[in-house]
């Protein structure tokens, strides 16, 4: 193995390897150091599997409601050993083909801890007890997040975080999700789903705080008819367990309920717990993100940070643009900064939810004058047809001096594969498109995604499906 390279990577998330592949799909000599398993917590412990139990979920949903295709199919039943199974062979999948990629495209992986000192030169303490050092022209530390714990809840029988829940093989029967973010409604519909009695345990007045208004208030809705209890403006104070692998959660004001497992789930940490940075003018802050400047540098030369390490959407999407970004300044060719105000979100419960740039409210916050266009999917074919007809699209346009919709500046979308609708909402908002400019791309038809096209029109002062 070589000692000296062009890059070195610390990491092999969705940040890490992304600078990665990419440094090396541009010539560079890269080695990547990860001490777990390449795809870091988006492929092995987040967005995938976690995707994957949705999408059992949603299998469930569409056995429940067969017989109003006329499709008769007796009472679902749940196997969950086997969806484990079928998310692991996918996580495995997905994992292997990046070790084959990184193979492919001659990127040295070393199996264990990095640490950085002075000198661009990282340690490492390889897994197999050995250890090896090496140097960059270029350092990216890439080492991710890890689930924020609360106190009196530590890991371990029915308390679990993110990590633990996407090894369960088997549905329990009540879940407490402690948290009301984008992973927490998650897991919280996918338990619904699959028929748990699942409650929300949230701090703040409202679940999903930060989505638009009229956005959160559909899922709100649709998690009311799946049964989910949700529980506001509550703080969580401890838990009681009992002798049956359960536990009993307190909240409020002496207020409690019993269940088989509970979800922690309030955020992530950055994780630089094991980088070292002595000798190096790498500068960590207070809450623990690595700092850096618009283009992902920290204080020391040459050294980068992206992804969930630093103060940026924790999104693997944000990571792989954080990437691109560096691989692209440190060879010299002036990128942009992220745009991170206009990044696309998404949450995969169901309904799902997209958005890409700022929502009604806070535009009228930071006093801009809007004009709003609004279009619900249970008038759109395509929803009727596939029968998810919950949900609307919702285009914020900046008001012309005329009081006519002008600059698209955000695209909120809740309701039947949205996530999936998102591009061209993304596209307008990123590419700083007018109402008018949008409106005369045509939209297949029957589609989901007329809904966005007759969205624009309306916006436009004319439309004929409004
Ligand atoms: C349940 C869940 C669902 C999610 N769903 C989505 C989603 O739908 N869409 C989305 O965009 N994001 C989602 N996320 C967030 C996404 O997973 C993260 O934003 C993303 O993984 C961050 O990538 P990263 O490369 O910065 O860090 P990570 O993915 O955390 O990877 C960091 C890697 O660094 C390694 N490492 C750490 N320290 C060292 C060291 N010193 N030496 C060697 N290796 C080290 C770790 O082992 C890890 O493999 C989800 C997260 C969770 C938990």
């Amino acid at each position: 193995m070589s000692d000296s390279f062009d890059l070195v990577v610390i990491g092999g998330g969705p940040g890490g390897y992304a600078a990665a592949l990419y440094a090396a799909s541009a010539g560079l000599q890269v080695a990547l150091v990860e001490k777990d398993a390449l795809g870091g917590t988006c492929l092995n412990r987040g967005c995938i599997p976690a995707k994957a139990f949705l999408e059992t979920a949603a299998v469930k949903r569409h056995v429940d409601h067969s017989a109003d295709f006329g499709i008769g199919s007796g009472e679902a039943t749940v196997d969950f050993a086997v969806t484990q199974a079928r998310k692991q062979k996918i996580v495995a999948g997905l994992v292997g083909g990046i070790a084959a990629m990184c193979k492919g495209r001659k990127v040295e992986v070393f199996n264990g801890v990095g640490s950085l000192g002075a000198d661009r030169t990282v340690t490492v303490a390889m897994n197999d007890g050995g250890s090896a050092t090496i140097t960059g022209e270029h350092v990216i530390l890439a080492s991710g997040s890890v689930p924020r714990l609360i106190p009196n809840f530590e890991r371990g029988g029915p308390i679990m975080t993110s990590d633990e829940v996407l090894d369960l093989d088997h549905v329990p029967a009540r879940v407490a999700v402690i948290g009301g973010g984008a992973i927490g409604c998650e897991f919280a519909s996918t338990f619904a789903d699959l028929g748990s009695q699942v409650t929300i345990l949230e701090g703040l007045p409202k679940i999903l705080p930060g989505l638009d208004a009229d956005v959160a208030n559909v899922v709100v809705r649709s998690f009311k008819k799946k049964r989910i209890d949700i529980r506001t403006g509550v703080m969580v104070n401890g838990h009681t367990p009992n002798d049956s692998g359960g536990t009993t959660v307190h909240f409020g004001d002496g207020e409690s309920v019993e269940v088989d497992a509970v979800v922690v789930s309030v955020g992530r940490r950055p994780f630089a717990d094991q980088l070292g940075l002595e000798g190096t003018g790498v500068q960590v802050s207070e809450r623990g993100f690595v700092v850096v400047d618009e283009l992902c540098r920290t204080g020391e030369p040459n050294v980068y940070a992206i992804g969930d390490l630093i103060d940026t959407p924790q999104l693997a999407h944000v990571g792989y643009a954080e990437a691109i970004l560096v691989v692209k300044h440190l060879l010299g060719e002036g990128p942009m900064p992220v745009m991170y105000d206009r990044v696309p979100w998404a949450i995969y419960c169901h309904p799902e939810v997209a958005w890409a740039g700022p929502g009604e409210d806070a535009c009228k916050e930071a006093g801009i004058d809007v004009v709003v266009g609004k279009h619900p999917y249970k008038f759109n074919s395509r929803a009727q047809i596939v029968g998810e007809t919950e949900g609307m699209v919702k285009v914020v346009a900046r008001k012309n001096p005329d009081g006519s919709a002008g600059q698209v500046l955000g695209v909120h979308m809740v309701g039947p594969w949205v996530t999936e609708q998102l591009s061209g909402g993304y596209l307008a908002v990123n590419w700083e498109a007018t109402v008018d400019e949008v409106a005369e791309f045509i939209q297949p038809h029957p589609s989901l995604s007329e809904l966005f096209g007759e969205t624009m029109l309306s916006l436009t002062g004319r439309d004929f499906n409004g």
